[in-house]
């Protein structure tokens, strides 16, 4: 029989998110009928914006005819899509990247789970903990030496502290998911110092940054001096333009990048991460790239920003029911998710099922983000205003 990678065995059982549409799929077959309000789940509700679908529509059209047809595109993505990330996301922030410098993928996730191609097998890893699962899960995955769990607690203000190992990788994710937290640019920098003093690399997920509002809260890690040393970001069209059924994301690495081989050879990441994409993806699709650039036109940028001000005041709203009845809750604030501390000594799983027995109102336990996500459970801005509205009703009047 075929010999397996053992590191398998090492993964949780089974997928937060899947538990979670296990439990509901339970409870709807034992409770037939009953109407339940999905406030788990961390995809979006409205339709396309206008830009994007009448690109898409064009794009599509190109393939009915053979002189337009695009067949397979370049690994790293279409210059066109690249150089408008260049230009309309990056310089106004005041950075500046080449196009080449930038890759596009079919979603931030396989991105984050890949790039720990890069980098030799026994490194450290660090990851904040609670965390969207896979930055821990693809170590795992990667047999990595050690992994360092950074803890976010309402102690730390949700912030996690440097580790006191050292930590070859390190995960940042901001606004996170699933504590909403944010960091200011003198937070962030203290990590950009670390890496730069410990030669270590930082994978930023920026994948919800177009929930941020607040003046002053670093939108890129780039924004920080010295950060292109040290950081690669992934980034999404899934939240901000609600691509999460249409997959395009983009992953940056600098070329100032450079790490070392065994044999003390000096190379370039963005080479390697340019080598490996044209190895193992065959490039996002030509219909999702032209509707990821169609969203960054002045009328997509208009379009989606509104959208993201929908899910921002939809997860307001949430916060605000939960405060007005004295539950402890956290984020909706540059960010779709609000975390909820579980009343009393709650466990994640216990107020789960309370809340879907009781309101009929899905979340996802904490507890599945991770050990020190215990006691809390994530609810979305993400479903419709209306549903949103009631959701919020139900969970004031049962708490
Ligand atoms: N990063 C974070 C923090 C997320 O929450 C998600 C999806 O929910 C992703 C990345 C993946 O996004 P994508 O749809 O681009 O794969």
């Amino acid at each position: 029989m075929i010999k397996l990678n053992d590191n398998f065995e090492h993964l949780p059982q089974r997928y937060i998110f899947t538990e979670v549409g296990l439990e509901v799929a339970r409870f709807k077959k034992e409770n037939p009928g009953v109407e339940i309000i999905r406030m788990d789940v961390g995809d979006v509700s409205q339709p396309l914006c206008e830009a994007a679908v009448k690109a898409m529509h064009e794009a599509i059209d190109d393939l009915t005819r053979r002189e337009t047809l695009a067949g397979y595109g370049p690994e790293e993505g279409y210059k066109w899509l690249r150089e408008a990330i260049a230009l309309k996301v990056y310089a106004p922030l005041g950075i500046d990247f080449r196009a080449d410098e930038i890759f596009i993928s079919d979603g931030a996730a396989a991105d984050l789970g890949n790039l720990g191609n890069l980098f030799a097998q026994n490194c450290n890893v660090a990851a904040q903990d609670p965390v969207y699962p896979v930055y821990v899960d693809a170590s795992i995955i990667d047999g990595r030496n050690k992994i360092i769990l950074l803890p976010c607690t309402a102690k730390n203000n949700f912030v996690p502290e440097l580790p006191e190992e050292r930590a070859d990788i390190i995960y940042l994710c901001f606004p996170n998911n699933p504590t909403a937290s944010v960091l200011t640019k003198d937070q962030l920098k203290v990590w950009v110092d670390y890496a730069r003093e410990n030669g270590s690399i930082i994978i930023y997920d920026g994948a919800y940054e177009a929930y941020i509002r607040t003046p002053g809260v670093p939108r890129s890690i780039y924004e920080v001096e010295g950060a292109r040393e040290v950081a690669i970001e992934v980034r999404s069209f899934s939240k901000v333009a609600g691509f999460t059924g249409v997959r395009c994301g983009y992953t940056v690495v600098p070329s100032d990048l450079k790490g070392y081989y065994s044999d003390g050879e000096r190379a370039d990441l963005r080479a390697n991460w340019d080598r490996r994409q044209h190895t193992k993806f065959n490039g996002a699709s030509y219909i999702s790239q032209r509707g990821a650039l169609a969203s960054l036109s002045e009328e997509g940028i208009r379009q989606t920003r509104a959208q993201v001000d929908y899910y921002l005041r939809n997860a307001g709203n949430l916060r605000a029911a939960l405060e007005s009845v004295g539950i402890e809750a956290f984020g909706g604030v540059d960010s779709p998710y609000v975390w909820v501390k579980t009343p009393g000594d709650m466990s994640s799983w216990d107020c789960f099922h309370m809340l879907l027995d009781k309101a009929r109102v899905t979340c996802t336990p904490g507890s599945g983000f991770g050990k020190a996500g215990e006691g809390y459970v994530r609810l979305t801005g993400f479903n419709t205003e209306e549903l949103t509205a009631l959701a919020a009703e139900r969970l004031r009047k049962l708490l």
